[in-house]
């Protein structure tokens, strides 16, 4: 079998397409545009790569973007000061903390300091606890909503399924474990002390892989003949500059019926959701309703 590429840059370009118009009316409109703020902290560089990427995405279908550079050395206090001041920031509909923070930070204070209806990373413990709930007026994790998006987009069913998902991240793993349930797939998530984790991938109909441990882990003797495989990592060969997957793509394309490329997969979905979920903020925040259903689940 050779795999179908799932071709995350195709999906997200059609969200883009839509999100832009939807942009252009609401400006039309309201006089007004979604806007988003980014906190960097420090200059970790795959976040300062991510914080580009995603500024570039937002000016392109004209939502409104800042950047908020602070020292590695800031404190939690001032850090969470900041946070404050944007939640009462009537100008700015989403707010997103760049991860990873510092360690002298402690990134679930700083998450959950962000107001629930401006986390567009939906990291937030009440928008977490919403999806927990199958509550889909919150704001859900961009990654797995993506993938979610993604697989209904190329029309692959989870009803019945068999999934598996690699690591259980509050960020990646457990928000897909949930959003898998509630499309009716029945769960398996794998970490790191899972056993004969082989002898599970091997009954997966979709692989979902999240570990970011070592790139090409996932060999073709992982997969059964026609499995999804969709690949969450982004394993940075700084040397290179160049991006890997958990998942070794030659001699796994051969055996899944649909695969994501590392990068172009599961990345620009993410993006796209990001931006989704900052439109659905500025939507919720002024009281408008049903402008474009894109924003529903
Ligand atoms: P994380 O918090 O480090 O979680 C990794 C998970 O993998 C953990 O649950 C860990 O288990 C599990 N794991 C590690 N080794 C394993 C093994 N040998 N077998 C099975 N499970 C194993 O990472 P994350 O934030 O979820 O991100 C994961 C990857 O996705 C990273 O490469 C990240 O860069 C990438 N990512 C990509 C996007 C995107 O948009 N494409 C978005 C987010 C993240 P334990 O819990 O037991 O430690």
């Amino acid at each position: 079998m050779s795999a179908k590429l799932l071709d995350g840059k195709k999906t997200s370009a059609k969200y883009m397409e839509s999100f832009k118009s939807l942009i252009e009316n609401l400006r039309a409109k309201y006089k007004k545009v979604p806007s988003l703020t980014v906190i960097l902290v420090g200059e970790n560089p795959a976040s300062l790569i991510y914080v580009k990427n995603k500024q570039k995405r937002c000016a392109e279908i004209g939502i409104k973007s800042d950047v908020i550079r602070l020292s590695k050395d800031v404190s939690q206090k001032e850090l969470l000061k900041i946070i404050s001041k944007l939640n009462k920031d009537k100008k700015v509909n989403g707010i997103l903390v760049q991860l990873p923070l510092p360690s002298h930070i402690d990134e679930s204070s700083v998450i959950n300091a962000i107001s629930p209806e401006k986390d567009v990373d939906g990291f937030n413990v009440v928008n977490k606890g919403k999806l927990a709930v199958g509550d889909f007026t919150g704001l859900i994790p961009c990654t797995p909503f993506g993938i979610l998006k993604m697989l209904k987009l190329y029309k692959i069913k989870t009803e019945g399924k068999n999934v598996v998902i690699l690591g259980r991240s509050n960020i990646v793993g457990k928000p897909m474990a949930e959003l898998m349930l509630q499309n009716n797939a029945t769960v398996t998530v794998c970490h790191s002390r899972t056993k004969n984790l082989k002898a599970i991938t091997k009954n997966a109909d979709i692989i979902i892989s999240a570990m970011g441990v070592k790139a090409g882990m996932i060999k073709a003797s992982y997969v059964k003949e026609g499995c999804v495989v969709v690949d969450v990592a982004m394993i940075r060969n700084f040397e290179t500059n160049k991006l890997a997957g958990d998942v070794d793509f030659k001699s796994v394309s051969k055996v899944a019926s649909y695969i994501t490329p590392v990068p172009g997969g599961v990345g620009p979905m993410t993006i796209a959701m990001l931006i989704n979920n900052t439109i659905k903020a500025f939507l919720t925040q002024n009281n408008i309703e049903n402008e474009d259903t894109q924003v529903q689940i």
